[in-house]
């Protein structure tokens, strides 16, 4: 058994008192003999079961005494090795591995052996890290699930457990959840239906919730909805791991959510629930359906919005032209493109543009065409975007009419700017923005190198996966990367901060503006409109500070706004540092 040396009144697995705020940094752990348990105390295996328990496992790097009193003496090798140490010889066997999903599959590894070392990791090496536990590799690690499976993590909800869901949440070992990410796997980034293989995606943004603005891996929850898969694949593969029959849709699927958001409220009645990479007919739908019933939000649609609401705002601190005067060019219209015009919109009303004259600053092309009101077939979240304009196809046509200072690629279509669509965008503007956000890498609508050599380096470009910086003609110019990751853990942090029961749009335009203010002369000179990742845990305990500031503001938080609002949020966020076990 295993107790606090000093009492913070929170259990072990919960570093995190949610009513106190405390989180020690580095603990200390008394093993108790004695055979009674406590409140506020986790029970600890003795002997092996230490080596095989992540959450406990320190390694090589339990000290001669703790070995003895845990029971595991001879158990390791007799070398006692410091975290930075074993941190050493982890990175010398990532590098040798020959393949990103190899990587992937190694890391995962270390995160089920040792999670400490492996968050240690993570946060040492961000950069490094980042494209192999998310985009995007974990594309690839999804749709390879079934085949690379080690270990369970995370809860997997079945279209079976209909009517007893309570109790399969209630089958989780830890009550004190404060983040779910859940998914049903339906549009795995621009992948498509990966069914129960989507699983990767709730656990690696939960790495991110941890790795980027500390929250304490015990109170985050992988969560999987199997309702089944419609990829006829993943249908015929004996080593696929979800239940192989079609997707549940209509109101079987509608009454399936339903019951798992309520049976969330009781079992984890703190936790926000991030709805992410659900198809974008479900994701609208279920966004408005639940916004204003409980804590949650829906990063493809809000954070993406965010992410790119605080680029253009970087970016035009390099065109000179700011939000409100800029005419933006979506190409796709589907959850992300419509919620980011959505929270550009209300932006720019905040900026004291009139709602008319800002919605109709913003234009969609879609897999028809040009989002305009002759068409009788445009789905309900289009229909407020649709421009009085005669229908159009062509996308370098569609620019040539439409005149865009920014064009923004969220259609999962791969190679859909094409030199003549860029070359016009060039034309028309001394900088033009353009953003290929799809992912993965090989979904993106152009390159880095490609947006930067057809426009003579004259592009402002990020995408949603990662590119290397670029020469061109003698200059090295740095994409950035719209990555949500700049933005949910710090959204997540500040709801957690602030005990908010709502998330809410203001919250996401506060998130953009504190990112946007990250951005340094240095960044924005050098190309890049986001800040460096590798500075993301000041980014994120900022943004979260300007969440709970929000959330008091708006009502959405109970109380008075905290003093010392950062320092607190700060001392919320998780360490990965060894307890010691005297
Ligand atoms: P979605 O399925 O809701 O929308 C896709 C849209 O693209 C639909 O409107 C569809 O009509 C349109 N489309 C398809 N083919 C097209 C074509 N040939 N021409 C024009 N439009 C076409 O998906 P989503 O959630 O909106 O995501 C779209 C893409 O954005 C994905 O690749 C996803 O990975 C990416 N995304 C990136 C970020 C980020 O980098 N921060 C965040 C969210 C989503």
């Amino acid at each position: 058994m295993l107790k606090k040396s000093e009492d913070t009144g929170g259990a072990f697995s919960a570093l995190y008192d949610s009513k106190t705020g405390k989180t020690p940094d580095s603990e200390r752990y008394e093993v108790c003999m004695s055979s009674e348990t406590k409140a506020g105390e986790r029970e600890i295996p003795r002997g092996i079961a230490v080596i095989h328990d992540p959450r406990i496992n320190k390694g090589t790097a339990f000290t001669s005494a703790e070995r003895k009193l845990l029971g595991i003496s001879g158990l390791l090798p007799p070398k006692v090795m410091t975290q930075e140490e074993q941190a050493v010889r982890i990175m010398e066997a990532f590098h040798t591995k020959s393949s990103d999903l190899s990587k992937y599959i190694y890391l995962t590894g270390l995160h089920d052996r040792n999670e400490a070392l492996y968050y240690y990791v993570l946060m040492h090496h961000v950069e490094e890290m980042l494209p192999i536990v998310y985009t995007p590799t974990v594309g690839e690690g999804c749709k390879q699930f079934g085949h690379i499976y080690r270990r369970p993590r995370g809860l997997y909800v079945t279209y079976e457990d209909r009517g007893n869901i309570e109790a399969v949440l209630r089958n989780w070992p830890n009550r004190d959840i404060e983040v779910i990410v859940v998914t049903d796997g339906e549009r795995i980034l621009g992948l498509g239906d990966l069914g129960a293989n989507g699983m990767g995606i709730p656990i690696g943004k939960l790495s991110l919730y941890t790795a980027l603005a500390g929250i304490d891996p015990a109170l985050c929850l992988p969560i999987t909805l199997d309702v089944g898969t419609n990829n006829q694949e993943f249908l015929d593969d004996p080593l696929y791991i979800g239940k192989p029959h079609e997707r549940i849709q209509g109101d079987d699927y509608d009454d399936f959510v339903e019951e798992f958001v309520m049976a969330v409220q009781k079992v984890f009645p703190s936790a926000i629930l991030q709805f992410e990479d659900f198809a974008f007919h479900n994701a609208i739908r279920l966004l408005a359906k639940y916004r204003d019933r409980v804590t949650m939000f829906n990063d493809d649609i809000q954070g993406t919005a965010a992410v790119t609401l605080a680029g253009l705002l970087s970016a035009s601190r390099l065109t000179g032209q700011d939000l409100t005067k800029q005419q933006i060019l979506f190409f796709g219209a589907g959850a992300a493109a419509t919620g980011i015009g959505q929270l550009i919109v209300e932006r720019m009303v905040e900026m004291g543009m009139d709602r008319d004259e800002a919605m109709g600053r913003i234009w969609f092309r879609d897999s028809k065409g040009l989002v305009v009101k002759s068409r009788d077939d445009l789905a309900e979240h289009k229909i407020p975007f649709a421009h009085d304009h005669p229908p159009l196809e062509d996308l370098k046509d569609i620019i040539t009419r439409v005149e865009p200072t920014a064009l923004i690629g969220v259609s999962g279509q791969g190679q859909t700017f094409t030199e003549p669509v860029i070359c016009e965008m060039g034309r028309l503007n001394d900088r033009p923005i353009i953003l290929a956000l799809s992912n993965p890498t090989s979904k993106s609508e152009c390159t880095a190198e490609q947006a930067y050599s057809w426009t003579k380096g004259r592009a402002v470009f990020a995408s949603g996966s990662p590119f290397n910086p670029v020469e061109v003609e003698g200059r090295k110019i740095v994409p950035g990367q719209g990555n949500n990751a700049y933005i949910f853990p710090g959204v997540g942090l500040g709801v957690m901060a602030s005990r908010a029961t709502r998330v809410t749009d203001r919250m996401f335009i506060v998130a953009a503006t504190t990112l946007a203010g990250f951005v340094s002369q240095d960044s924005l000179d050098s190309g890049c409109i986001y800040p460096p990742i590798v500075s993301i845990r000041d980014v994120s305990a900022a943004i979260a500070v300007a969440v709970a500031e929000e959330a008091w503001a708006s009502g959405v938080a109970d109380g008075e706004p905290r003093r010392e609002l950062l320092s607190f949020v700060k001392a919320l966020m998780y360490q990965p540092e060894y307890p010691i076990y005297a």
